[in-house]
């Protein structure tokens, strides 16, 4: 990794911005040997977007080394990013975070668990067409990303203190993210929770759903323990009792998230429920994700939900699967004593759930 180059030259009191380039399809061009994509050298943005000139913002980059398409990406890559965050925390008003678009709702969602007391934006952001193309969407998702990460209030404050993702037009809460479009430039959406912003002629902020709730007198602490022992069991119809004893039982795993049906349904046959209640009375933290889009968990609702519960099951309410796992990664990373996790997966600590 370096800190390659100053995009423009710094003036003081000038509001700054760190452009943090992990690599994705934004960054890369044809190789022309064999026509696939691969990362270009970075120092060559401006000449894509020169556009960015025109900011009155200081603008420097970092590059990661390698670059990597992002479904390569490994919680190290989370490590780094909030140790960097850290580092250059005092010396940036807000950061962007160009990563592929693969994984970036994962990354954007445990970088809001692992970054405690945010009080300045980090705006993940990429392209479904890699920015040397014409038709491209990386200009505008990087444009409005670094308008975004600069803007602040009449006091000097910033605008959206959080982790996010800009895209196709919309802030969305980081930990609320989930890629819906492999190809169209609408690729995330926030099903269970409002934009933060819109950019339109102007960029409307939707200030009643940012999170402003920072301290101003203490500093950011980075939380970089990890614990990875995850498993994700998603039900599906015909599903065998030796796969989910493999998933549920396993022994590298601390944690499963149950991806269950609607509001937090699964089958009621006895060998289903009697896993998962062996699973639990090993102590394992079971959470219970829904694998519709929107709505919520509700065990009560239902006798096969309920069976869920009585078992020991943690209800996930309205999480994503990718919040769900950058929250046990970063809770289980934190805290040996499964019931103390288990109690936290329930409170909404970052705006990742409505409750
Ligand atoms: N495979 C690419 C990546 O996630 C796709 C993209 O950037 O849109 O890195």
């Amino acid at each position: 990794m370096k800190l390659n180059f100053k995009l423009f030259p710094e003036k003081s009191s000038q509001t700054a911005v760190l452009l943090i380039y992990t690599g994705g399809t934004i960054g890369m061009k044809e190789d022309p040997a064999d026509g696939t994509l691969r990362p270009f050298d970075f120092s060559g943005i401006l000449e894509e977007v020169p556009e960015l000139r025109k900011f009155a913002v200081k603008i420097d980059s970092y590059t990661f080394n390698p670059l990597i398409d992002s479904s390569d990406v490994e919680p190290s890559l989370w490590q780094a990013l909030a140790r960097l965050i850290r580092d250059r925390y005092d010396d940036y008003d807000g950061f962007v975070v160009l990563h592929g678009t693969d994984t970036m709702a994962y990354s954007a969602s445990a970088l809001s668990f692992m970054l405690e007391n945010l009080g300045k934006p980090v705006v993940f952001t990429g392209s479904q067409l890699p920015i040397g193309k014409l038709r491209t969407d990386g200009k505008e998702n990087l444009i409005s990303a670094v308008e975004i990460a600069a803007a602040k209030d009449s006091h000097r404050h910033p605008m959206v203190p959080e982790v996010s993702i800009c895209f196709n037009a919309q802030l969305l809460r980081g930990n609320r993210s989930v890629k819906v479009n492999a190809t169209g430039f609408d690729a995330f959406k926030s099903p269970n929770y409002p934009p933060l912003a819109t950019a339109g002629i102007s960029i409307k902020y939707n200030n009643s759903f940012i999170h402003y709730g920072y301290d101003r007198r203490k500093g950011l602490t980075v939380h970089t323990d990890l614990d990875t022992r995850v498993s994700v069991l998603k039900l599906h119809p015909g599903i065998t009792e030796q796969a989910v004893r493999d998933i549920l039982l396993g022994d590298g795993s601390r944690a499963v998230i149950l991806e269950t049906y609607g509001s937090g349904n699964a089958p009621c046959r006895p060998w289903f429920l009697s896993l998962v209640r062996e699973a639990a009375s090993r102590g394992k933290i079971l959470l219970n994700v829904t694998q519709c889009m929107s709505g919520d968990v509700d065990m009560d609702l239902y006798a096969t939900g309920r069976a869920l519960k009585d078992a020991g099951v943690v209800c996930g309410h309205d999480i994503t699967t990718e919040s769900a796992l950058g929250k046990l990664f970063y809770l289980m990373g934190g805290h040996a004593d499964n019931e103390k996790v288990k109690a936290l997966l329930e409170k909404n600590l970052k705006g990742e759930i409505s409750k």
